[in-house]
């Protein structure tokens, strides 16, 4: 928490009128460290700090404080990768200066006609912020003279290296006065970073703020093993699971977001793409469109996503790892910002699996260093389905109804539905919100995925969330589980067939259990389930499980097998399955159901009867 207030960093009362409008009431980590150094003489600085720390405050309010509005010269260049970024830091630019009378801020950038440009520029620019190419051009014409200037800040430093601007970097740089003050602000310190750091500042400060990979505080890093060809059913059971999921979708190549953009749209998500094969029109028009939320997904390379900037993405997705640690870094950058959590979802196949080994030592440094990527499971289409359901529920209960405005409309509804009751209703509302995945996840492919070696051991060590590996062994032909080291398993005469997942295994333990117990791995099979608790616990668990009950039907808790797990134990003769149950009960001696559900079940009419009728 910051103790120190703007006045206190020694800006000018113009200044401090400005951002107290804007809102600002304190300062960000990185302005707090920057501008008092900034507004002082011959101060070259560093600072490794992300898009969303408040960057932009943090170097534009001190060259603003330093240029002299009364001169018409150029005194302060920015130079930004991407006509976004450098449109977005001239409108900050012209907030902050809106008390300074006579300051004129001018974007530059290429892919727009330059006539335009030089006209603005020809009034007199004290600051022009600028794409590297087109500032040469501009210098090379003599309309950007540069002989005056006294600051140049070089934003997104490591991203402008990245797109190859390297060699114009050296040559604006070449061509400002050698006392200027050069301050380099980038996300990550690469080799490149540390060539300009030493060819072109003098005695440079360097600030990091937060760790050297702020990143690493609020993001989750997970990963998905998959086959290559299963990479998009994948994409899409991971963007099904997370119903209020605002995500970037990275993709390596314009086609490859193209296409996984189109397959989206035809699959009925809200999706756009975003690459460089597009008009400049339209890519300004989707990334309107996804900073207002009008689009949920936005497909892009990281090219095209480069100056976008949006504060509440809940999750990045990497359809494929970058090739560089850097665009890693960048993109997963992305989201958990302004204090938020976020996740970054890689989608990867056995092949690169080696790059997250080495993203992680780069990102996991310092007081992270024990932290890895989480290596996730794929959710199953039933899980997928009960949360999709649940939010549609959920949505229903939330929606703000004015009587006032539908008053006119509901007889006339009434008249049209009466006919049907009120279950048929609810049927068909849900239906008509939630077909889109009920159709899907009832025929849904199967994926499986490949073995991850580093799953198994990192969740055995309990490295990953708690969640423990499972523990399998072939005897005489059937799969036999084995409890993880330290737990028991038991048999729980309930399954998916009434309604029990997960959540209400937990439930219904908690409930009955006094003191808490942890539960363990879960296994649903449609009439039965499995689930595991400490050793010490399990006698327990099963003695107070005795009173349990779901409405007036008995639950029964006890052990499991410990030869065949997948085998029920017999139940005793006043828990005798009701008589539909005993239906299942015979399919499972049939050998029918007795295995655990397998990746990529289908999700059939008898479950989404169950949804209904529960
Ligand atoms: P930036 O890293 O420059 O892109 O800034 C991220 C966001 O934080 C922008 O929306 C800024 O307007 C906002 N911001 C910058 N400094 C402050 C501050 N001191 N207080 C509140 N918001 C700020």
């Amino acid at each position: 928490m910051s103790t120190s207030t703007f006045q206190s960093l020694g800006l000018r009362d113009e200044i401090l009128t400005a951002i107290a409008e804007l809102g600002y009431e304190t300062p960000m980590p990185v302005q707090e460290a920057v501008i008092p150094y900034l507004l002082g003489d011959h101060n070259d600085v560093i600072a490794l700090a992300q898009t969303g720390t408040g960057k932009t405050a943090a170097y534009g309010l001190p060259v603003l404080q330093r240029v002299d509005a009364e001169r018409r010269t150029t005194q302060a260049i920015i130079l930004s990768p991407t006509r976004e970024l450098c449109l977005q830091i001239c409108d900050d630019l012209r907030d902050y200066s809106r008390y300074l009378p006579g300051l004129h801020v001018v974007p530059v950038y290429g892919g727009t006609s330059i006539e335009a440009q030089i006209r603005s520029l020809k009034k007199g620019a004290q600051i022009i912020v600028a794409t590297p190419g087109r500032l040469i051009d501009l210098m090379n014409r003599g309309v950007a003279q540069l002989d005056q200037v006294e600051n140049v800040v070089l934003d997104e430093a490591d991203e402008m290296l990245n797109m190859g601007f390297s060699e114009s970097i050296d040559e604006i740089l070449a061509g400002v006065p050698a006392d200027r003050n050069t301050l380099l602000f980038s996300a990550t310190m690469g080799p490149e970073i540390e060539r300009i750091a030493k060819s072109y500042l003098h005695d440079y400060k360097e600030i990091v703020i937060g760790s050297r990979n702020e990143g690493a505080e609020h993001v989750n890093h997970v990963y998905y093993l998959v086959k290559a060809q299963d990479k998009y059913a994948a994409l899409k059971r991971i963007v099904d699971y997370y119903p209020r999921i605002y995500a970037i979708i990275f993709c390596r190549t314009r086609m490859e977001t193209q296409e996984v953009a189109d397959h989206l749209i035809r699959d009925g998500y809200n999706a756009e793409a975003l690459h460089g094969d597009l008009a400049q029109a339209q890519r300004d028009l989707t990334m309107q469109k996804f900073r207002q939320h009008c689009t949920q997904f936005l497909v892009a390379t990281d090219v095209a996503a480069r100056g976008l900037d949006v504060d509440d993405l809940t999750h990045v997705i990497n359809y494929g790892l970058p090739d560089d640690i850097e665009s890693y870094i960048h993109r997963s950058g992305r989201t958990g910002r302004a204090g938020k959590r976020g996740t970054s979802i890689s989608i990867i196949h056995v092949r690169e699996k080696s790059k997250i080994r080495a993203i992680e030592r780069v990102i996991f440094t310092g007081e992270h260093s024990d932290r890895h990527f989480e290596s996730a499971q794929l959710p199953e289409p039933d899980e997928i389905c009960t949360k999709q359901l649940y939010h549609v529920i959920d949505q229903f209960e939330h929606v703000e109804v004015d009587d006032d405005q539908i008053a006119a409309f509901l007889p006339e509804v009434n008249r049209k539905l009466a006919w049907l009751s009120r279950e048929d209703l609810i049927k068909r509302l849900v239906t008509a919100e939630f077909g889109r995945f009920m159709r899907y996840y009832a025929d849904a492919p199967e994926i499986v995925q490949p073995d991850d070696r580093s799953t198994r051991e990192s969740r055995r060590e309990g490295k990953n969330g708690g969640e423990r590996g499972k523990r399998e062994a072939k005897g005489g032909g059937k799969t036999v589980h084995v409890a993880e080291e330290g737990y028991r398993r038991l048999f729980i005469n309930r399954g998916k067939r009434d309604h029990f997942f997960a959540r209400e295994i937990i439930n219904i333990v908690n409930r009955y259990v006094k003191g808490k117990v942890e539960i363990g791995r879960i296994d649903l099979l449609p009439t039965i389930a499995f689930f595991e608790v400490p050793e010490e616990s399990a006698e327990d668990v099963i003695r107070m499980m005795a009173k349990a009950k779901v409405g007036d039907r008995r639950v029964v808790v006890d052990w499991a097998d410990r030869e065949d797990t997948d085998a029920r134990p017999a139940p005793r003769r006043a828990e005798r399955p009701a008589p539909s149950r005993r239906r299942n009960a015979k399919e499972k001696s049939r050998g029918s159901e007795s295995k655990p559900e397998r990746k990529g079940k289908k999700f059939s009419k008898e479950d989404w009867k169950q949804f209904f009728n529960s």
